[in-house]
């Protein structure tokens, strides 16, 4: 029996385990990355590990993130992420150079390895066939120290892509007709592998596209093989010489297969605030529109930018939208620049932000009080814009730009362009001088630390009986936004454990944080899917410091689970769904620990209703162990 492509590198890296799916595995871990609004945590992480150089074969600290230095805050961290860097043997690709996964597959990237960030669009590593998994920053860290990663082994299933994209209509609409198949759990502990005769039609930054938003599925990851267009791709890099095929054998089995016709894809778009909302366009064509975002991860590459500026030549953006546009990176300024198409854009009037996420995590550009902003970010989650009157809805650059020129949603194949075919180049610009190589002896670097990185919280040990409020009830996929914001406000709390913890939960429930801590801690109940979207590891510590002990929900989204037991949060689910509806916010809910290690299940009180449901724990013997001690580095301190 042959294999798929992530069974090849995943059995080329593993270090436990078996490729029996949903068994635990543990995977070598080739490079890293991490950025700037998650990195400083993760490099306190690895500074508490006491080792002095990475063991990775390549770890980069993106500054890429929250770039706006309205005061101290941003600068120390940045700062700080050069300092711990040149110390620890970390590349640093400074302010300006660009976002981390584009900057990533233009320089670093290689099929066949493995890529650990902590950012939950890592998978954008699987356009070039690299696999890219996103992760939280202590997991991260421990793989900086050499540790392979932790994890269930996925089901691999197969994309199946046919047919070619009609003109106008491009990569984005992919995943979002993706998304519209199997929803935003659709993907979890699954890898989604591309086949068949349409990936031919798609270049690297493309596929990338696909692999970077299959993380609004769930998905572990997403990956295309990698082939000539590949090739062609890290030679015009000049790193032809990293290139190796990489492809799915010929009796290769899948746990499933998707069948997508590129020819009958129509422009699409998510409406607010769940990427999975998506709807044909043509069922909201006309809506007024007060902002457009072009930029973000998934959409700045060179054939986006091109694209944009084809359809810009010669026009203006119309007078009732603010249009804004984030490239992806250095090297994508530099080639529009170079091209003349820079002033098309410019000439149209869109305003131009430096290389970075900017507007994509709310760090600056927001839309106004209940505006309309089309984007072509990744995701759209409530609040995620920098507040919770915006109502943001998730396009592909071409629906981008017609939207910018025609004031109202409008079908870009309906504005007469015949859009110019665009052509890689046989060489990209390449400037690597905002790059920093650190030193090969560190020892001697003091590392500066500014007034708002506080240090890491110390955590208890788990009780044996666990015992408190449920402090909140949530519905279905409560999202990382939804338990700690993006935003401008709150992204420089990131790295200030007291002071973001303030926020938990701030767009669902202001009081949440003043309760918890009025209670002494307590319980959380979830639906389906709790913790979706990002990597962000606050979105455990904050809620473990302000003394949440226990989630118990329908499912767990897969990183946020590996986040809560590295912070000693309980994560239970329901044996039986229906005892969700029994529970109120308010309620005394008490369970035992100890049954859990002997039968992963066991028994929750609900002392205020007198009644009693049962749960079990998603988790395996180690991670139970985990938790009881409080949190992985606990566990590491204490021999484990
Ligand atoms: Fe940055 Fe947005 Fe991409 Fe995250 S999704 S890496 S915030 S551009």
């Amino acid at each position: 029996m042959g294999f798929t492509i992530a069974e090849k590198i995943i059995s080329a890296h593993l270090a436990k385990g078996s490729l029996k799916r949903g068994e635990p595995i543990n995977v070598k871990i080739d490079q890293t990355l991490t950025h700037d609004v998650n990195g400083v945590m993760a490099y306190l992480e690895f500074e508490a590990m006491g080792i002095e150089r990475v063991q990775t074969e390549l770890s980069v600290s993106y500054i890429d993130h929250n770039l706006i230095q309205a005061d101290f805050r941003n600068p120390d961290d940045h700062r700080y992420l050069l300092d711990v860097a040149a110390k620890h043997g970390i590349v640093v690709s400074r302010q300006g150079n660009g976002i981390c996964h584009q900057v990533h597959l233009e320089r670093f990237d290689i099929p066949g390895k493995t890529l650990l960030g902590s950012d939950s669009h890592t998978p954008a590593a699987g356009g070039i066939g690299m696999l890219g998994l996103g992760a939280g920053g202590l997991d991260v860290a421990l793989a900086m120290a050499g540790e392979p990663f932790p994890l269930k082994m996925p089901q691999i299933v197969k994309v199946n892509l046919t047919g070619h994209l009609p003109p106008l209509v491009s990569a984005k609409n992919i995943v979002l007709e993706l998304l519209r198949r199997v929803s935003v759990k659709g993907g979890v502990n699954k890898i989604f592998e591309y086949a068949g005769p349409g990936i031919k039609t798609l270049n690297v930054a493309e596929r990338s596209i696909i692999t970077n938003m299959g993380t609004e599925t769930g998905a572990t990851s997403s990956i295309f093989p990698s082939d000539e267009i590949t090739q062609q791709w890290m030679r015009a890099q000049g790193r032809e010489d990293q290139w190796i095929p990489l492809e799915a054998d010929a009796d290769a089995v899948y746990d499933a297969v998707i069948d997508i016709n590129l020819a009958e894809i129509e422009p699409l778009i998510a409406l607010p605030h769940q990427p999975d909302k998506v709807v044909p366009l043509r069922e909201v064509e006309g809506l007024p529109v007060d902002q457009v975002v072009i930029g973000s991860c998934a959409n700045s590459s060179l054939p986006d930018i091109a694209r944009v500026a084809d359809m810009l030549k010669g026009k203006a953006v119309h007078k009732n939208v603010d249009a804004g546009l984030y490239i992806g990176s250095r090297q994508v300024y530099l080639e529009s620049v170079e091209r003349g198409i820079f002033a098309d854009i410019l000439r149209a009037g869109v305003r131009v932000f430096e290389s970075g996420c900017g507007a994509c995590n709310g760090s600056g550009f927001a839309p106004p009080t209940n505006g309309v902003s089309l984007r072509t970010t990744t995701r759209n989650f409530l609040g995620r814009c920098g507040h919770a009157t915006g109502n943001v809805y998730l396009v592909s650059p071409e629906v981008a730009v017609a939207a910018a020129m025609a004031g109202v949603i409008t079908d870009p194949r309906e504005l007469g362009i015949t859009p110019g075919e665009f052509k890689m180049p046989d060489q990209f610009l390449i400037e690597d001088n905002m790059f920093i190589y650190p030193p090969a002896n560190g020892a001697d670097i003091s590392i500066r630390r500014g007034p708002n990185i506080s240090a890491l919280p110390e955590l208890a040990a788990a009780p044996d009986i666990i015992s408190g409020k449920t402090l909140i009830k949530l519905g279905e996929d409560i999202t990382t936004d939804h338990i700690t914001p993006a935003g401008a406000n709150f992204l420089p709390l990131r790295n200030n454990t007291p002071e973001i913890s303030k926020y938990t939960f701030h767009f669902v429930d202001t009081s949440f944080a003043e309760r918890a801590k009025a209670e002494g801690g307590g319980i959380i109940v979830a639906g389906v899917n709790y913790g979706q979207g990002s990597s962000r590891e606050q979105a455990a510590l904050a809620p473990r410091y302000l003394g949440v002990s226990a989630i118990i929900a329908k499912s767990f989204a897969r990183i946020h689970l590996a986040n809560l037991v590295n912070f000693g949060i309980l994560p239970l689910v329901f044996e039986n769904e229906s005892d969700y509806s029994s529970i109120e916010q308010g309620d005394q809910l008490k369970l035992e620990f100890k049954p859990l290690f002997e039968s992963q299940a066991t028994a929750v009180v609900n002392e205020t209703k007198q009644l009693e449901f049962a749960v079990k724990t998603p988790l395996t013997h180690e991670e139970l162990e985990i938790v009881k001690s409080g949190g992985r580095l606990n566990w590491i301190k204490s021999g484990g």
